[in-house]
């Protein structure tokens, strides 16, 4: 389909190449899975697809005067284990192949971590740089009524991804609300915590990295002060991530935003340069720095290299050229399957996206739990809780990769397909 936006379209052909398409990597990942773990076929079918997929077209009014309709989805994958869960993205490059591997891809995580949520994923195409509050206002609500009768606490519970944020979820809310003649905080997770959201949401993305990183480099006999750190994306997994290695000791020698990244191996001071890019919306003029692209940012050598941007920046096309010993995926999808037996035959330990990205999900999942007791926890409770689940996910996953003799990345998926196959069979959710 083209559409007005030249950057939309170009981005869509990209995707549409098969290595890049996502449903397509989640596809070939889930079926090697499925392969050794002698998943029986009938279950093999369930689990292979999505359960429910939704299209909206949405009209709004805009600030000119004229109407402007909206493509948006919602696809929900998978109930086996409870209500189905995931964010909403607004983006002009959002397809329903990327919107249905997103959502498979919550299935998955959520059952590694063993929080008792489905997966689910939305999104609308539309360029939400170019448009107002009061534009973003209206189509967030109009897609939230769309879709009142398949979301709620007990159903599916959107939460933010990327270009959504608190306010969308305060607005999804007010509008669930609104119909439900009654104020029903537990339909979203990653709202504002003066209207029941839950302290430590925000940072939990980037603290679960920190967390399974603090593991995963005791396995290479490293302490912090010890480990060179380098982060693609400074938003609020890579920017909280960086600031919290930072704040541990963790020497980071190099971050990035969409428009390139600065590097210093003798480290960088993360809060100062955060501002830095705060105040001047780029990192370029950042002083005592070397200024890199995001491909030379990713093949520069260090002990943890944490891609926290986008999808498909790792693939058959770069990844011999990775030089680190960690790969810790804070982003959803930064690499490719090709890209996977490259960075496996060089030996590199891979802490896989539906681990390491994981701490938001626990964390709306303890919001959704605050939600509905109507009490509130401390943040180092939750701080606390996070660890906990983080650290037994971590080991619990290299016991399950040690024991099949298979990667982080593959056992991920064989403990995730397992937990839900056995759910989907228990339950009998086929009759
Ligand atoms: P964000 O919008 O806050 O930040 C994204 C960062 O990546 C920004 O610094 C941006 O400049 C940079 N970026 C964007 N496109 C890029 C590109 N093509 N190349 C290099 N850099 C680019 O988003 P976020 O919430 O930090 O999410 C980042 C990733 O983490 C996404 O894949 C998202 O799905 C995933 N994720 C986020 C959460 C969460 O709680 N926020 C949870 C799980 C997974």
């Amino acid at each position: 389909m083209a559409t007005a936006n030249p950057m939309a379209d170009e981005m869509r052909r990209f995707k549409g190449n098969d290595e890049k398409n996502p449903f397509e990597a989640m596809s070939e990942r889930f079926d090697r899975a499925a392969q050794l773990l002698g998943l029986e076929d009938d279950f093999y079918k369930v689990l292979r697809v999505p359960s429910r997929e939704i299209k909206v077209y949405i009209p709004v009014k805009m600030d000119s005067g004229h109407i402007e309709v909206f493509e948006g989805f919602r696809v929900q994958h998978n109930f086996a284990r409870g209500p189905a869960k995931g964010g909403i993205r607004y983006a002009p490059d959002v397809s329903l192949d990327e919107v249905k591997a997103l959502s498979a891809w919550m299935t998955w995580k959520c059952a590694v971590v063993n929080v008792p949520f489905g997966g689910a994923k939305g999104g609308i195409i539309c360029d939400p740089i170019q448009m107002s509050q009061g534009e973003l206002e209206r189509m967030t609500r109009r897609y939230t009524a769309e879709l009142l009768d398949f979301i709620g606490p007990d159903k599916d519970v959107p939460a933010p991804d990327m270009n959504t944020n608190e306010q969308t979820m305060a607005w999804i809310m007010d509008t669930f609300s609104m119909h439900a003649r009654h104020t029903v905080t537990a339909v979203v997770t990653g709202k504002p915590v003066a209207l029941g959201g839950s302290l430590g949401r925000r940072e939990a993305t980037g603290r679960g990295v920190q967390f399974v990183v603090d593991e995963a480099i005791k396995r290479f006999d490293l302490t912090p002060a010890e480990t060179t750190v380098v982060v693609q994306g400074s938003g609020n997994v890579g920017g909280i991530g960086a600031t919290l290695m930072f704040d541990k000791g963790y020497k980071i020698i190099a971050i990035s935003d969409v428009g390139g990244g600065i590097y210093n191996k003798k480290g960088l001071n993360i809060p100062e340069a955060l501002s830095y890019q705060a105040a001047n919306k780029t990192f370029e003029g950042y002083k005592n720095v070397e200024f890199v692209s995001n491909s030379e940012l990713l093949e520069i050598e260090c002990d943890v290299l944490a891609p926290c941007a986008t999808e498909n920046q790792i693939t058959s096309e770069n990844a011999d050229r990775i030089k680190c010993k960690i790969l810790a995926e804070g982003a959803n999808g930064p690499t490719t399957p090709k890209a996977d037996k490259i960075l496996h035959d060089k030996g590199i330990f891979v802490i896989p996206d539906i681990l390491a990205n994981a701490g938001g999900v626990t964390v709306s999942y303890f919001e959704w739990v605050q939600d509905r007791m109507g009490y509130f926890w401390r943040e180092d409770e939750v701080n606390q809780r996070l660890q906990e689940k983080m650290v037994a996910s971590f080991n619990e996953l290299c016991r399950y990769a040690d024991k099949h003799r298979v990667d982080t990345r593959t056992a991920a998926y064989m403990l995730a397909i397992d937990r839900v196959a056995y759910d989907t069979k228990m339950r009998g959710i086929y009759a």
